[in-house]
């Protein structure tokens, strides 16, 4: 199942699921009880909001070999962690503003785990049952102050540098999907999931041996190699094959 958060004008957010182009309200919890009403509003009617409210965004870096190599860094032991902040989301479609203070803003396009269920100190072998379903985002980077600030906080924290949606897929098979990002229509990155140095499962052992994942939460999985810059006027896609496409345009 599909599912998205939208807005019709001054109503309250809502949770929704897709049947082909319609969009059925969902009532109640969707990482607990609710219920599906019938499909019948198109889905090109609805402004449609980042598809969950994330507690926190955990993200993985260097965790494709040939990323880690493009920008000269090693292959890290464990996986390796930062935080973006909540207040950087925005939905698909929606502006990727470059600030001034950083002159080299980058994409990053990526396969995101959104958790259904609290983990704490989770085994990789049942980490599966605490997957709510994927998404895709954009780990958008300014690199210029990633390299001058030796912390990552400020460059991958700017308001809109976390493009995520379009919608959760509960039933996307994560294990073999391509990854792509176009800028302006032109190819940049491409990879398999399956050139994940550190697995989905291992991912959440690890990060749940650190602190509890809360329903909603998301872990961005790391980027393969191809980064490059963003200009004002770029339009950003990112695809995976098999669960769709976030595409933002980039503003000043
Ligand atoms: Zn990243």
């Amino acid at each position: 199942m599909r599912i998205i958060r939208y807005q019709n004008d001054g109503d309250e957010p809502k949770y929704g699921w897709i049947l082909e182009d319609k969009v059925g309200e969902i009532q109640g919890n969707i990482f607990g009880e609710y219920r599906r009403r019938e499909a019948r509003t198109p889905i090109a009617e609805l402004k449609l909001l980042p598809p969950c409210t994330p507690s926190k965004i955990i993200c993985v870096g260097r965790n494709y070999v040939e990323h880690a190599k493009e920008l000269g860094n090693e292959i890290p032991k464990t996986p390796l962690l930062f935080f973006k902040p909540p207040s950087a989301v925005i939905a698909n479609g929606e502006q990727i503003f470059l600030p001034p203070q950083s002159a080299q803003v980058e994409h990053e396009a990526e396969l995101v785990v959104v958790i259904g269920q609290r983990a704490k100190n989770v085994i990789a072998e049942t980490a599966k049952e605490y997957i709510f379903g994927y998404t895709i985002g954009n780990d958008i980077t300014a690199r210029d102050l990633q390299k001058t600030d030796g912390q990552w906080t400020r460059a991958k924290g700017f308001d809109t540098f976390c493009p995520f949606g379009p919608w959760i897929d509960t039933d996307f098979d994560a294990s073999d999907a391509v990854v792509t990002c176009r800028v302006n229509g032109q190819m940049r990155q491409m990879a398999s999931t399956r050139d994940m140095l550190f697995s989905v499962s291992t991912l959440i052992a690890y990060i749940s041996s650190i602190m509890t994942l809360e329903p909603g939460d998301l872990i961005f999985t790391g980027t393969p190699a191809g980064v490059g810059t963003l200009k004002i006027g770029d339009v950003v896609d990112v695809e995976i094959e098999g669960l769709g496409k976030l595409s933002n345009p980039v503003k000043a």
